[in-house]
């Protein structure tokens, strides 16, 4: 009979429990799951000689990259570590090799930009009603079956180019201030992809006085993490699911390095909220929410808020149903359970799910119609009814807040 090494003999044992696991319904959950488990992964590959002719005006060098043998460059911004050959485009479609140097396309350059409520990002516990002047421009490092935003963010620059503006970091910080917003949200697409545009933004904005919000899966390496965590004042998260299985599946991703992503940001002391994505199939479980709330509970505490939206047919997914109601009810009320301080239902208009109720006393203190806040019972940072430090950053003034004149 054939020997197997102790290292194959391990790994075929985590793969037939992970099969015994998955044939009961449910996967196996959290990262380290041993590589012969038969999973197909999605993860996006860096398109050969794709890069176009010539760099274009808005080409700028890359940060945080290496240089390699025979004029390759590895990218260094997020876990995928790309490594192109000359004439090579990235796996999120926005950075070349140009003669032996990596480039971003899409610096200055963004194809989305709106105005919108702080709440829409969804951020409830920073500043609220404040609007959030948001940007993006194509690409993203994932690919996501369900994304809700495929035609950018799965897009090369040249493919959306009648919806491009030109708008440099100094442009950005001007025109949100022309449109009144305190903040610039980094969102739609994912903005680790275009990270050299988005941090010099963002160190405009701040020196300006302008917040500055990061829309994003997480998925970054941890050195340009801590440079963007010396000018990001809060954040929006994505935990797509809690096993890293579906990560591979669903995403084209790692569970691991989003993480890791938490730990730092709550390390260095930044406002952020989850949002859990509750797809039909893939992450409606109940024991996988009960076990991302262990975890998060275990490694940052309850005080960050987590947000389970959702999911309508989208993408590669069309064909699935909308998560039915009663599910996001129901992961609310776990988490709630399990001891986390704020767990939220998005997606949802008019549900209970979408107010702030005070930890410790349980009245209500936000009450959310749509991005409108008719009822406010915070005082500063506390409770109104108990004097509790509700977790967040908030107004200093209750008048910022209350009024029903649309943003
Ligand atoms: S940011 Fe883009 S180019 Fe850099 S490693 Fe990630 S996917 Fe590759």
């Amino acid at each position: 009979m054939k020997k197997i090494s102790r290292r194959q003999f391990i790994c075929g044992g985590a793969a037939c429990l992970s099969a015994a696991i998955a044939s009961q319904g449910f996967g196996p959950i959290g990262p380290g799951i041993c590589e012969a488990a038969a999973v197909k992964d999605i993860r996006g590959k860096v398109f050969k000689g794709d890069a176009p002719k010539k760099l274009w005006k808005w080409s700028r060098e890359g940060f945080l990259y290496k240089k390699l043998k025979n004029a390759k460059v590895v990218c260094g911004i997020c876990p995928n570590r790309c490594i192109l050959a000359p004439g090579d485009r990235s796996v999120c479609r926005s950075k070349v090799n140009m003669n032996g140097k990596l480039y971003s396309l899409t610096y200055g350059n963004p194809c989305a930009v709106n105005t919108d409520p702080i709440e829409k990002k969804p951020l409830f516990h920073f500043k609220p009603r404040i609007k959030a002047f948001s940007l993006a421009t194509t690409g993203c490092n994932f690919r996501c079956l369900n994304c809700q935003n495929w035609e950018i963010s799965q897009a090369r620059p040249d493919e959306v180019a009648p919806y491009m503006r030109e708008l440099f970091p100094a442009d950005v910080v001007a025109a949100a201030q022309k449109a009144g917003a305190r903040s610039i949200a980094y969102t739609y697409s994912e903005p680790i992809t275009f990270f050299e545009y988005m941090i010099d933004t963002a160190r405009l904005a701040g020196e300006a006085g302008i917040y500055n919000l990061w829309i994003s899966n997480a998925y970054i390496n941890p050195k340009p993490l801590l440079a963007l965590c010396k000018v990001l004042d809060a954040a929006t998260l994505n935990i797509k699911s809690y096993d890293d299985r579906i990560y591979r599946q669903l995403n084209g991703g790692r569970l691991k390095p989003v993480l890791n992503t938490f730990k730092t940001l709550h390390d260095q002391g930044i406002h952020f909220e989850m949002i859990n994505l509750v797809v039909p199939g893939y992450t409606d479980k109940e024991d996988m929410v009960k076990a991302m709330c262990g975890w998060i509970l275990d490694n940052i505490g309850p005080d960050y808020p987590l947000h389970f939206l959702r999911f309508f047919p989208r993408y590669k997914l069309d064909r699935l149903p909308p998560t039915p109601v009663s599910a996001l009810t129901r992961y609310r009320e776990l988490a709630l359970q399990q001891g986390l301080h704020y767990a939220y239902v998005g997606n949802v208009a008019r549900h209970a799910g979408n107010n702030t109720y005070c930890h410790n006393c349980k009245r209500m203190l936000i009450e959310r119609q749509g991005y409108f806040i008719p009822t406010y019972n915070l005082v500063g940072s506390h409770c109104k009814f108990c004097d509790t430090r509700i977790p967040g950053v908030w107004h200093e003034a209750t008048s910022d807040v209350t009024g029903k004149v649309p943003l």
